[in-house]
């Protein structure tokens, strides 16, 4: 059986509770055992003083010399009771920090592993099995021009799909390994063109506005990178978005450096505390068996992982008044 988080995090509560109280208990025993040995030594040292025939009230005993060593020691291990048990709780807890947030990582990484097996077998599963059934439709029944063409475009489409998802299984496993960027000057109007003309077969009510300086000069950038960047940021906005909603793209210089890019949508937004987390490889939002959307995980991992081997910045936050708003700086 997988550990679910809320199980874990019971278990880790157990833990530590279970760990401080046992710990506060030892600690509170030695400080007892430590006051217990000073009274035993006073009475000792009291009849040591009544053996030798000079009796002492215990004020001048408290005085004599003996006397002070033994609160002198009673006062040091007193120290070290607290300091040691000081030092023990600090790694007590830093040991408990690690070990759960180890955890917690194998956790959610075991999330994501089943979530990229559920969504890559569906992804593939689906334009395999549409293809097929073109293909069976187009053998058996005797179709004519018009029919035969929307089969085929429908055909072309799931085969772009499969395209698309093959591209970008290897550029993920290329980024791990030895993908370099090739800068070039490349003109960014054109390249938001050809990834709208792409959005638009599968997003055929897109609503996109473009927003890009008429003089926007030609920047150094690898161009199937850049391209992989705006389609990635482009396709999730639409996708996370109502079908007719508009997505805006907007290119503007920067100082210091060669652009911003930024995509806003009005779609379904990314809560807060998952932002972070998004950019990580195969990590996706909720569960796989409950979610709508088709993907992988991959796409914002390859956008970020091209915009930091550019030295690019990529930021998102919160759109008004709703949706995404992505900003990439190169
Ligand atoms: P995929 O889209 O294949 O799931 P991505 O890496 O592109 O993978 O995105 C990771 C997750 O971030 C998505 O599953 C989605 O939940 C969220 N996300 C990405 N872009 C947007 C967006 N524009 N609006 C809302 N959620 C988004």
């Amino acid at each position: 059986m997988r550990p679910t988080r809320s199980s874990l995090q019971w278990l880790t509560t157990s833990v530590i509770v279970y760990m401080v109280l046992a710990f506060a208990w030892w600690a509170f025993e030695l400080w007892r055992q430590n006051d217990h040995l000073l009274a035993l030594s006073e009475q000792m040292l009291e009849l040591k003083h009544s053996r030798s025939g000079q009796g002492i009230n215990l004020t001048a005993l408290r005085e004599t010399a003996e006397y002070r060593a033994l609160l002198e020691r009673h006062r040091k291990h007193q120290r070290m009771i607290l300091s040691e048990g000081i030092f023990f709780t600090l790694c007590l807890a830093f040991g408990l920090w690690v070990i759960n947030r180890a955890a917690r990582r194998e956790v959610a990484l075991a999330r994501q592993r089943r979530n990229f097996m559920l969504s890559i077998t569906h992804e593939l599963k689906s334009p395999i099995a549409a293809m097929r059934l073109a293909l069976e439709t187009m053998a058996r029944r005797a179709l004519n021009r018009e029919q035969i063409e929307k089969i085929c475009t429908n055909g072309m489409r799931d085969a772009a799909r499969l395209q698309t998802l093959v591209d970008d299984l290897l550029l993920a496993a290329r980024l791990e390994d030895d993908w370099r960027p090739h800068p070039e000057d490349v003109d960014v109007r054109s390249i938001i063109q050809d990834c709208i003309a792409n959005a638009q077969v599968r997003f055929p009510e897109a609503n996109i506005q473009v927003d890009i300086p008429a003089d926007f000069p030609p920047i150094q950038a690898d161009r199937l990178g850049l391209t992989s960047v705006v389609q990635n940021l482009l396709d999730n906005a639409l996708k996370y978005s109502p079908p007719s909603a508009p997505v805006r793209i907007t290119v503007e210089p920067l100082p210091g450096r060669q652009m911003r890019l930024s995509v806003a949508d009005q779609g379904v937004g990314i809560p807060d505390e998952e932002k972070p987390a998004i950019f990580e490889k195969f990590y996706r939002l909720g569960n796989e068996e409950t979610r709508q959307t088709t993907g992988t995980g991959l796409g914002l991992y390859i956008v970020s992982q091209i915009v930091r081997l550019h030295r690019g910045t990529i930021h998102v936050r919160d759109n008004t008044p709703r949706g995404t708003f992505f900003v990439v700086e190169l």
